[in-house]
């Protein structure tokens, strides 16, 4: 009798159980960097993750390739491709005109920089990532930034749709991390939502690997020791999951690779020897990888070009390649050419940064280190090609 009584009590403990339970989670990690060729030289959750995919990056840097997954448009149509880009009429930075006769050795410092990043960001109420870096403040008044709203909230890449956008639609219970956070509080943060037992659906943000992949390339010893570190991560979270929810998916996502340093070439010279004068004949941004150039002076664009040209291991864009790219902007907001280094050749110095880096991305997405990576606890009828497939896949499985 008292055997029947506690099979009993046991049998609804277990319906009882699985009527709260919620019934399916899907979770989507993001690893800044964790790209196909870093995937495929190191161990990483094998057995759990046993379907990978290589994924074709999005032309771009991150800033390019996060609102590409997060809403599964190209640059043209999202807007975000540089962070600088030619506005003078409502630029931002316009006070820069008088903070340029101010000492460089002080106000070039990066400490300078980063403390001055953060008093503007708050000043002009900016709520995305924001930072002046190595621009020179008499050029800054020529441009406008684009990362001015936080991406990963509801309106962030308004007006295209974003992945908060379609779960608030939806009217899902999610849980998208706060970029500002730690890898460990935004691991914790998650952990406690899925405690809770009310998620459909979260999106981890994770970004130190690229920070190390920068520092040590993609064959640097301490990679393996930072995966191992997620994994462990993983492993708890996903027993987690399993205490507080009948079934789950869990997703693996990169934004791109890392290319080790081969070259440094100093663009911003050869160009600037020309003589013509900035603000006046042309202006130029240089990013780590590529210059952004928009002639002024219409006399002056073909001998820049010409001198472009002969920019040791470089080459401009093709219109068929920007195209392709999703870069071709009608208005040339990101320049009216665009010269790209070789997968390797860093510009040094340029508005990003004095020095070169062990390792860089932002080169061709043809080039293999650029792939990026998926990788799954289930197989996908529909592999992604392009990181912004991520973003179908993420809406799919918002569904199931
Ligand atoms: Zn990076």
């Amino acid at each position: 009798m008292k055997i029947s009584i506690y099979i009993f009590c046991i049998m609804l403990f277990i319906w009882f159980r699985g009527d709260i339970m919620k019934k399916k989670v899907s979770i989507f990690m993001f690893i800044d960097a964790f790209g196909w060729e870093i995937q495929k030289n190191h161990t990483f959750l094998e057995e759990l993750l046993p379907y990978r995919y290589p994924a074709k990056m999005q032309f771009g840097y991150s800033c390019t390739a996060i609102p590409t997954i997060l809403t599964g448009k190209t640059p043209v149509e999202h807007k975000h491709l540089s962070f600088y880009y030619y506005n003078p009429k409502e630029s931002p930075f316009k006070m820069f005109k008088v903070l340029k006769f101010l000492p460089g050795f002080i106000f070039d410092r990066w400490r300078f920089r980063h403390l001055f990043s953060k008093a503007i960001k708050k000043m002009k109420g900016y709520t995305g990532y924001f930072e002046l870096y190595a621009m020179p403040f008499d050029r800054l008044p020529y441009f406008d930034y684009i990362e001015k709203k936080d991406l990963f909230v509801p309106n962030g890449l308004a007006p295209t749709k974003n992945l908060a956008d379609v779960l608030e639609e939806k009217k899902l219970n999610y849980h998208i991390s706060n970029w500002r956070l730690t890898e460990d509080e935004n691991i914790e943060a998650l952990m406690s939502d899925i405690r809770k037992e009310e998620l459909d659906f979260a999106f981890l943000y994770t970004a130190k690997l690229d920070g190390l992949l920068h520092s040590v390339t993609k064959d640097g010893s301490e990679i393996q020791a930072k995966l191992d570190w997620y994994a462990e991560k993983i492993k708890l979270l996903v027993a987690e999951v399993k205490k507080h929810y009948e079934d789950y998916s869990l997703f693996i996502m990169s934004d791109h690779g890392m290319t080790t340093l081969t070259h440094e070439v100093d663009v911003k010279k050869q160009i600037e020897d020309l003589g013509y004068k900035f603000g006046k004949d042309y202006v130029a941004a240089y990013d780590s990888t590529m210059v952004h150039f928009w002639f002024l002076n219409k006399e002056c664009r073909e001998p820049i070009l010409k001198e472009a040209k002969k920019v040791p291991h470089s080459s401009l864009i093709s219109e068929a390649d920007k195209v392709r790219f999703g870069i071709n902007y009608a208005d040339n907001m990101y320049g009216d050419e665009i010269l790209l280094m070789d997968a390797g050749t860093q510009i040094v110095p340029c508005d990003m940064g004095r020095n070169s880096l062990p390792g860089m991305h932002g080169f061709s997405p043809d080039h293999k280190d650029s792939d990026a990576s998926f990788m799954g606890t289930e197989p996908l009828n529909t592999p992604p090609k392009w990181v912004g497939d991520f973003f179908r896949i993420m809406t799919e499985y918002m569904d199931k």
